[in-house]
């Protein structure tokens, strides 16, 4: 297997919205992409597309992060295509459908967190493996995808996301504390309302402008705007950053 001379991410969720986003934006800052998706082939073309438009080069691997065999065949590709791995961003996650807590029931629950909270352990625990300086490896980053929900409680019947990245904070709060010594930063990004599909199965555009007046900034944000902050936080300018929640959502 060749090194690659080029630093590697490994983005989860990358072939639609702010996935897709941080995967151009890091190809323009030089970095090798591998990205995963879940189901729509079609969008993870076109982000492909997208990269390489951009002069980067693109892995694309279908692999649901809630399935740990998934995830450790993603990790491996990754490293058999490039040889190395900088830097993971943790951002593939679901809202769900909205539900009262009066009608929780354990497969919902289950599942969900599944996605959205263990899928974040399981795919640190492979970058670290890589990346840790105790085990031969060169260090690196990790970015995990938290939300503004996490602070303010999200939507209505909507506990389970607000939770589900309330734990993504504590997850990473208290692991850069562990993987510190293993030469790997950690941080997280807060987003508040962005315009991405994720809202399309609460009502879409509609949703988005009814919320945005809210907004100190008085507009949903773009996918881009949150790239630019992980792509910061990914690379070295950000080198004295670690353990930090930072919030990109226009002061809501
Ligand atoms: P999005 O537009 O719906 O894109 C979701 C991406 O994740 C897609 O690439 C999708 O793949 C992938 N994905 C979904 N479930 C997956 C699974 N089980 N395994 C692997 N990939 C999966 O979402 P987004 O708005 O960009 O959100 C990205 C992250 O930001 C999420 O963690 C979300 O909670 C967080 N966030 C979003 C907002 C917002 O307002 N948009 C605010 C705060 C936080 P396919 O294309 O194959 O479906």
């Amino acid at each position: 297997m060749t090194q690659s001379n080029k630093p590697t991410a490994i983005i989860t969720g990358g072939s639609r919205g702010i996935g897709r986003a941080t995967c151009v934006t890091l190809a323009k800052q030089g970095w090798n992409i591998c990205f995963s998706y879940v189901s729509n082939l079609a969008a993870a073309q076109e982000t492909v597309a997208l990269i390489e438009a951009a002069g980067g080069q693109a892995l694309a691997i279908k692999a649901n992060v809630a399935n740990r065999e998934d995830i450790k065949q993603l990790f491996a590709a990754a490293f058999k295509t490039y040889g190395r791995l900088d830097a993971l961003i943790n951002n593939a996650g679901i809202v769900g459908e909205p539900r009262s807590i009066l009608d929780a029931d354990d497969a919902h629950l289950t599942d969900f967190f599944r996605t959205n909270v263990l899928s974040y352990f399981f795919c640190i625990s492979e970058a670290a493996r890589l990346m840790s300086t105790q085990r031969g490896g060169k260090g690196g980053s990790i970015v995990n995808m938290s939300s503004a929900a996490a602070r303010h409680g999200g939507m209505p019947e909507e506990a389970h996301y607000a939770a589900s990245k309330g734990a993504i904070d504590s997850v990473t709060i208290a692991l850069a504390k562990e993987l510190a010594p293993h030469g790997i930063r950690i941080n997280a990004v807060r987003p508040g309302l962005i315009n991405t599909s994720i809202h399309d199965a609460h009502g879409g555009q509609a949703l988005i402008n009814k919320i945005a007046p809210t907004v100190p900034l008085g507009r949903a944000g773009m996918a881009e705007e949150v790239a630019e902050v992980i792509t910061f936080l990914a690379g070295p300018l950000s080198s004295y950053m670690h353990g930090a929640l930072v919030d990109v959502s226009g002061g809501r």
